[in-house]
């Protein structure tokens, strides 16, 4: 596998040990049957609970079932399963940086005992709803509500002690499969009118997770809609240690730092599938590989792929020191993505014809990677971001 400045040589005993896990685990669960599940639009949920007997979710959390381990070990996690598909890491990013990091960070002692052993296992799979049909790169904008229950309005307000939750959540990864919606909201009872977070059980009434057909990027992944209808959710459920944009974005952080390594990841399955592609077929008389043209693609790729684990490592550096800043993790996540983006698609020219199949990853990664560009905040937005840190000047509006 690409290192080509031997940064794993650095690694510490448990951070081989969950690569090697995570690399064993993508080579005999998740390749040989991805392109099937790519191609009918499926995720493998009978995956769900081997990742959580295996320790995949969020085990750089701390407690509660979680081992703690180092920045740099969930990261090279997050690469093994995005070498294997984006719509697995996905999975596993939602539920743990997503789902599993806000109940840890803010959840009351009731809400960790409840569910962070639960999603910790796979017992339970998790969603995170922050995207509104109307407002995807400007949440705060968000339209969905939460009123205070007073006895009187909407299903099951019998009971006065909870909130009542009115809106639409689109573009949901994990949707059509969780059994737990953390909804962020708008408290309209609190004359601030706060954001704040819902745990929403999914089989509450007024709650319907819809499945987003016709995705032609990230078939492998549940996405869905979370539509809420007079859902009545105990005031026990709401989140009691954040409010405002800062509960949803904080998650956001956490995430990216997992795509940043992610995208790596698909990359280098792209590369490794062009070098082995290369060197095998022949044209005019010799390996592909042995044209200029197509070492220097191969030369190209290597560079590109080895500057941006360069990047995924130092963020492990700074995140491990708690000195690391939103505004790094977006550098990495639009460089590191934008990579990916580049590099599949000349993954996939050097494969010729064999290149538009599911029989190989390229084009597979490829179209995966039109998602990850675009979710936790698009490649333009992550600009805006890294633009007003350079400058003191917000350009958003
Ligand atoms: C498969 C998939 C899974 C997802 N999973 C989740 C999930 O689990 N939870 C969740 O909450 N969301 C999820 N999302 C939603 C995702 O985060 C949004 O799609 C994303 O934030 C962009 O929002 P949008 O699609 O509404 O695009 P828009 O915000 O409408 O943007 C459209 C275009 O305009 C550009 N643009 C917007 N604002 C500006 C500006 N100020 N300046 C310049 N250009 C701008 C954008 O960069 C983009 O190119 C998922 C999306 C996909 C596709």
């Amino acid at each position: 596998m690409l290192d080509y400045v031997g940064l794993e040589a650095d690694l510490d005993e448990e951070e081989r040990m969950i690569r090697d896990t995570a690399r064993e685990f993508v080579a005999d669960r998740v390749k040989p049957d991805i392109g099937d599940h790519f191609e009918n639009g499926t995720f493998p949920e009978e995956l769900i609970g081997e990742m959580g007997d295996l320790g995949f979710y969020a085990p750089n959390l701390e407690g509660y079932g979680s081992p703690n381990v180092s920045e740099t070990a969930y990261g090279l996690l997050m690469q093994e399963l995005e070498a294997g598909d984006s719509g697995i890491r996905s999975m596993a990013s939602v539920q743990g940086a997503l789902v599993m990091y806000p109940i840890r960070a803010f959840g009351s002692e009731d809400q960790k005992e409840r569910w962070l052993p639960d999603l910790g296992s796979g017992d339970a799979v998790g969603c995170f709803g922050l995207t509104e049909p109307e407002h995807g790169s400007d949440p705060a904008s968000m339209e969905t509500t939460a009123e205070r229950a007073d006895g009187s309005a909407g299903r099951g307000a019998h009971d006065a002690d909870g909130y009542v939750l009115n809106g639409a959540k689109t573009w949901i990864t994990n949707a059509p499969i969780a059994d737990l919606a953390l909804v962020w909201a708008r408290d309209v009872s609190d004359p601030d009118r706060p954001i704040r977070g819902f745990l929403v059980e999914t089989e509450r009434e007024g709650v319907r997770t819809n499945e987003i057909d016709g995705k032609l990027s990230m078939r492998a992944s549940a996405t869905g809609e979370v539509a809420l209808d007079d859902a009545f959710v105990p005031a026990a459920n709401v989140l009691p240690g954040v409010s405002g944009m800062k509960g949803p974005l904080s998650c956001l952080t956490q995430a990216r730092y997992g795509i940043a390594w992610g995208a790596v990841g698909a990359a280098r399955d792209c590369f490794e599938a062009a070098r082995e592609y290369a060197t095998d077929r022949e044209q005019f008389g010799k390996p592909i590989g042995g044209f200029q043209l197509q070492q220097e693609k191969l030369a190209e790729m290597a560079t590109r792929i080895t500057t941006a684990q360069l990047l995924a490592h130092r963020l492990a550096d700074l995140k491990e020191r708690d000195e690391l800043r939103p505004q790094q993790v977006s550098m990495a996540k639009r460089n590191n993505v934008r990579m990916a983006r580049e590099q599949a698609g000349v993954a996939r020219e050097m494969l010729g014809g064999n290149g538009i199949t599911t029989d190989y990853p390229p084009m597979r990664h490829r179209a995966n990677m039109e998602t990850v560009y675009t979710y936790e905040g698009t490649h333009d937005i992550h600009s805006l971001i890294l633009g007003e840190d350079l400058t003191g000047i917000a350009a958003f509006e």
